[in-house]
């Protein structure tokens, strides 16, 4: 798995809707990959955080455009 495929598959993973084949891909590239482990910690901050608020805190649209704007900013070291 690279870097790239990971950040797609974050929210999978987040979630729990990812594969069992792909979570397994998923956590080796962790091992071998620190900068996805801190992107993966930082993500699992901003989901825990909207899970906490009520659904009408968050105006429509707001936790996709979170979570696109974190793809976004993995992507841009692109190697
Ligand atoms: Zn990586």
């Amino acid at each position: 798995m690279t870097c790239k495929e990971l950040v797609e598959l974050i929210t999978d993973y987040l979630e729990g809707t990812l594969p069992p084949s792909d979570r397994k891909r998923f956590r080796e590239h962790l091992m071998v990959c620190p900068e996805c482990r801190i992107y993966l910690v930082q993500m699992r901050r901003i989901v825990g955080a909207l899970g906490r608020l009520t659904e009408e805190a968050i105006p429509e649209g707001t936790r996709e455009d979170l979570l696109q704007a974190f793809r976004d900013w993995r992507r841009r070291p692109e190697r």
